[in-house]
């Protein structure tokens, strides 16, 4: 799967779409790291074998609160994440393909509830602060 996401990158960095370009190795990884945009927890998002959730702690120390992401539904997404979806299906990348989804999804955060946009928490996390 790494090697895909190289490809994808490839394709990104020729479109400059220079945000998702780095961001595409932690899709490859299942984990994003970001903050809530309201109380400023450090969250992780987590999508992989262990099910898709934010939570507010390490989870591979134990038991932590996680709460459910909530996906996008694939039909519904547009523009970059419909793109990278469909590129990914078919290309037979079916893991890959179900995190975006995810990562245009939203989640909530475990501390004081509030949902937001897990792509613009990543990408705001990503972005020089001006
Ligand atoms: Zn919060």
């Amino acid at each position: 799967m790494e090697d895909y996401v190289g490809l994808l990158q490839a394709a990104l960095a020729f479109e400059d779409v220079e945000v998702w370009d780095e961001h595409l190795d932690n899709l490859a990884q299942g984990e994003y790291e970001v903050d809530c945009p309201y109380c400023g927890v450090n969250l992780f998002i987590v999508m992989g074998d262990d099910g898709f959730f934010s939570c507010s702690d390490d989870y591979a120390l134990g038991d932590v609160e996680k709460t459910p992401l909530r996906p996008t539904a694939p039909a519904e997404l547009e523009g970059l994440a419909k793109q990278l979806h469909d590129q990914a299906l078919a290309d037979g990348q079916p893991v890959l393909a179900q995190r975006l989804p995810h990562l245009f999804g939203q989640a909530a955060c475990t501390d004081c509830g509030t949902v937001f946009s897990v792509a613009d928490r990543v990408v705001a996390n990503t972005m020089p602060s001006w």
